[in-house]
């Protein structure tokens, strides 16, 4: 194996204001290049995890006491640093992750965004009185106290922030765990956070889900888990956290579906959305579109344009500005794909690859896919049922769009979909029969909801809503103080 010179050594532990050494390092690779070590990072162990939890809740007696106005003076000043080292990150970022240059930085970006909308929210906690012949009611959102916060490696950093800026904006104090791949950009970014904030107000620890994850969310100290992750790891947090009734926020797995209506034209425009909307970051966005719906009668033409747009798409390494995609980013999510394409093929389906490869790269020593359109499915096949998580999309045919409604709302996830009309009011009201948190309008994109906006799921595919002023209120518990005048 060809070693490059070590680009980082970073601390994967840090606890009550300071880093902790560790002898167990975790090697970071390339995605794009198998062979290109690109870091090193300490992880922790379980002790980590309690003496963190410990200094959480001593830190959290005096953090809950702080005004407001200070504690979001902390986020305006992490998404300055984030700022001024945009370019820095970003490259790292890309090296960790395999997500092109402009995806890296758009994460980043997206976190500043996060941040500084938080950073506004001066009155986010005001309390409210209500006065009526019972009395005196005031309801006061109160601070729920140690939060674990556990992280996914797709979108690492705003998925960070969009659990963190309300907790600590909220008086809690933190042990967060980042993600085991690509984790050095983000452990960078926290460490910096962590030392400008009071000691434990915010503590690190990297590790393993099955240990350090298992630790977090079972600890009988922790009070609420914020999670951002698969169904399958969902799920396995809610048993342990079942025996002392924590309060749960999951953001999970999603399988979204575009619908375009029957009036709608397979337009340049449209198709050029739908790339965009499916490929970004090789299609692990846990919104990315994941299956398509076109009414039988534009079938063809919509195959034939998509494929048409795709012929100069191009796959390589994240760091060349003319590429299109990166790879995959880890081994596991890679042969996890592989082997939904060859259940895939079994069924009989059409796999067309699209686009090509940059001659700068060697596609084996790394995890590439191109891009792929899979035809002849049928709504019930894993392709269509199960989140790729990849650079795939299946194409299903409708005859009528009541079909439609039927086939898309037939899934266990309802995360996002997106339905494509010029008739806006038929856009809506369609719209408001889809089963999922959010659903986008002649859009679906990232950044199509906002900081603002509530985001989460239906059915299994979360719990509470992140974003704007809900995610504040997942991070509280509300608490009435009432005097009784008719009593
Ligand atoms: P994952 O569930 O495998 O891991 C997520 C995190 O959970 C990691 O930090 C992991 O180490 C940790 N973990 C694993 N087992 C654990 C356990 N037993 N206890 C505690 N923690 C544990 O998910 P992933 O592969 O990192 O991310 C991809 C998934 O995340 C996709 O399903 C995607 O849709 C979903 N996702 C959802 C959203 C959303 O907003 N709904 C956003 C991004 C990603």
């Amino acid at each position: 194996m060809n070693n490059y010179p070590v680009m980082e050594k970073l601390d994967g532990v840090f606890i009550n204001g300071k880093k902790v050494s560790t002898n167990q390092i975790l090697d970071l690779y390339n995605p794009a290049n198998i062979d290109e070590r690109v870091g090193k990072i300490s992880t922790g162990e379980v002790s980590h995890v309690k003496q963190s939890i410990e200094a959480a809740e001593e830190a959290w007696k005096t953090w809950k006491e702080v005004p407001i106005e200070k504690r979001l003076a902390y986020l305006s000043e992490v998404a300055n640093y984030i700022e001024s080292n945009l370019s820095s990150l970003s490259e790292l970022l890309v090296l960790e992750h395999g997500k092109t240059l402009e995806e890296s930085s758009m994460d980043l970006k997206a976190a500043v965004g996060v941040l500084r909308y938080y950073a506004s929210l001066n009155h986010a906690l005001d309390e409210e009185v209500v006065e009526n012949e019972q009395g005196k009611m005031v309801l006061k959102r109160q601070p729920v106290g140690v939060v674990s916060v556990i992280v996914p490696w797709n979108f690492p950093i705003i998925l960070s922030f969009l659990m963190l800026a309300p907790s600590i904006l909220a008086g809690n104090t933190v042990v967060i765990k980042p993600p085991s791949f690509a984790p050095m950009t983000l452990t960078k970014i926290l460490t910096h956070f962590a030392e400008q904030l009071p000691k434990g107000v915010l503590n690190i620890v990297l590790g393993s889900g099955s240990t350090i994850g298992k630790e977090m969310t079972e600890h009988p100290r922790v009070r609420k888990i914020a999670f951002t992750g698969s169904t399958e790891t969902g799920r396995t947090i809610m048993k342990g956290a079942s025996n002392t009734i924590k309060k749960l926020s999951m953001e999970l797995g999603g399988n979204d579906a575009a619908v375009f209506l029957k009036d709608q034209p397979i337009t340049d425009k449209l198709i050029e959305d739908c790339i965009k909307a499916t490929f970004t970051a090789c299609g692990q966005i846990c919104y990315s579109i994941k299956r398509v719906y076109v009414p039988s009668e534009n079938y063809e033409l919509f195959i034939k344009k998509f494929t048409e747009a795709m012929e100069n798409f191009k796959v390589g390494s994240g760091l060349d500005p003319d590429v299109d995609m990166g790879p995959i980013n880890n081994k596991p999510q890679y042969d996890s794909i592989l082997r939904l394409l060859e259940k895939t093929k079994k069924r009989g389906s059409e796999i067309k690859e699209l686009g090509t490869y940059s001659s700068s790269i060697k596609p084996e020593r790394g995890y590439f896919l191109l891009p792929m359109l899979v035809t002849n499915v049928s709504n019930t096949d894993p392709i269509v049922q199960e989140e790729q998580f990849g650079p795939i999309l299946p194409v299903v045919k409708y005859s009528t769009e009541e079909e439609a409604l039927e086939l898309v709302n037939n899934t266990e996830f309802g995360l996002a979909n997106s339905v494509w009309s010029p008739n806006e009011e038929k856009a809506f009201e369609f719209a408001s029969h889809l089963q999922s948190g959010s659903v986008f309008i002649n859009t679906h994109r990232v950044g199509a909801s906002a900081a603002n906006m509530p985001f989460g799921g239906f059915k299994q595919s979360g719990i509470g809503r992140s974003h704007g002023m809900e995610a504040i209120y997942e991070h509280t518990e509300l608490q009435a103080i009432i005097r009784r005048s008719d009593m």
